[in-house]
């Protein structure tokens, strides 16, 4: 069988994904094969998935709108959570409009192609998340990439093109595999200066940067309504599905538009009311992003005191460099054991030779949970010579 062969080959390159049922999970621990283990892999920076307010409002709509949402918004009408999260995700990013979909993925293969003209040029950073490299390939335009945060080949794309050609620039706030933030004043200037539009995904900065945390356009000041944005639910807001904001024209030509908006089945109104109620947590509770910095600044000192080789990271994102796939597997492997979940993180999702151990750092982490994790990661890292 052409399966069983094309598997064998990636399981010899040490590349093989297997799927692993967790029995039971909160914000900091999961229970896997019968055993507790400290969760370090969940992107639920702020413990919102698993908080009282955000399971009752889920609860409650459920009760009040059954489970699923039946159609797609524009054939079974628009529900008061859909509406409600979208007000309020509009007033949270500062923008006059917002559109939720069913996922972050959806949302970049959808918006994408909405911004970007038949005639124009896309130019992506290199290390953009897939959804966001398959809205680019999805959209009609032609797609150039620069080098990763690199704003002199950017720049130098810019020059070549024709003045008047429609250009998108396309990056992250914060990069989910790299942990680094983009360099988004500079990035603002260049659209500016070359009239071309920008596109941020703010899926790892929203709620976690930011005094407020509005997310990485507030951590640089910049105005929102000056470059376009999009996240997802699905990370520190601690749900499900994705959004994007911008003006009251915009959000109208997606929702006219944009495919995987219009062709797939609204998200259950129980989603966007508990997503309303981590909102609202992440604006009241900002001790919560307090402990979260905390945690991760105690997480990264720690780890790098001991020698570990780490991405540019900036973030509660924290990748531990070992390069080898076959070396990242055995890491996890032996965290794993220590008591600790971590993934190995290979490619095609990172380029090839910088397979990784992604650590993500929440605000639930306690102390001990902390001090265990750097511990267990000392032991593991002088085991495999990695430190
Ligand atoms: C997770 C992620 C997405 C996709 O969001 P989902 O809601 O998980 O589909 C998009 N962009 C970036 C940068 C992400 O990290």
């Amino acid at each position: 069988m052409m399966f069983d062969r094309y598997l064998q080959a990636l399981e010899a390159q040490h590349l093989l994904r297997r799927l692993r049922t967790i029995e039971s999970s909160d914000a900091t621990r999961i229970t896997v094969d019968g055993r507790s283990l400290i969760l370090m892999a969940s992107n639920n920076y702020l413990g919102l998935a698993n908080h009282p307010a955000v399971k009752q409002a889920a609860t409650q709509a459920i009760a009040q709108w059954g489970v699923g949402s039946g159609a797609s918004r524009l054939i079974s009408g628009t529900a008061k959570p859909h509406q409600e999260l979208e007000e309020q995700l509009a007033h949270f990013k500062q923008t006059k409009s917002a559109l939720v979909f069913g996922s972050g993925y959806a949302t970049n293969v959808g918006v994408i192609p909405a911004l970007a003209e038949k005639e124009g040029l896309i130019l992506a950073d290199r290390l953009c998340h897939a959804s966001l490299i398959d809205g680019c390939r999805l959209a009609k335009a032609e797609l150039r990439v620069f080098h990763h945060n690199d704003t002199s080949h950017l720049q130098k794309l810019l020059e070549k093109k024709s003045a008047r050609r429609p250009t998108l620039i396309v990056t992250e706030g914060v990069f989910s595999m790299d942990g680094d933030l983009a360099p988004l004043s500079a990035l603002h200037h260049l659209a500016q200066s070359y009239e071309a539009s920008l596109l941020v995904d703010d899926a790892h900065g929203t709620g976690v940067l930011g005094a407020s945390g509005r997310g990485t356009l507030e951590h640089f000041g910049i105005q929102a309504h000056s470059c376009f944005q999009m996240g997802t639910l699905s990370k520190a807001i601690g749900t499900s599905g994705g959004y994007v904001v911008g003006t009251n024209a915009f959000i109208q030509y997606v929702i006219n538009t944009a495919r995987s908006f219009m062709y797939t089945t609204a998200p259950p109104p129980a989603i966007m009311a508990a997503a309303s109620a981590a909102i609202s947590l992440i604006q009241a509770e900002p001790e919560r992003r307090s402990r979260l910095w905390k945690n991760r600044e105690r997480m990264y000192t720690g780890l790098k005191a001991m020698g570990f080789s780490f991405t540019e990271t900036q973030s509660p994102i924290l990748p531990i460099l070992v390069q080898d796939p076959e070396k990242a597997l055995a890491m996890s492997e032996s965290l794993s054991r220590a008591g600790v979940y971590v993934p190995a993180i290979r490619p095609p999702t990172v380029p090839k030779g910088s397979s990784r151990l992604r650590l993500t750092v929440t605000s639930e982490h306690t102390e001990e949970h902390l001090e265990s994790v750097i511990k267990a990661c000392k032991k593991v890292g002088e085991d495999l010579r990695l430190i």
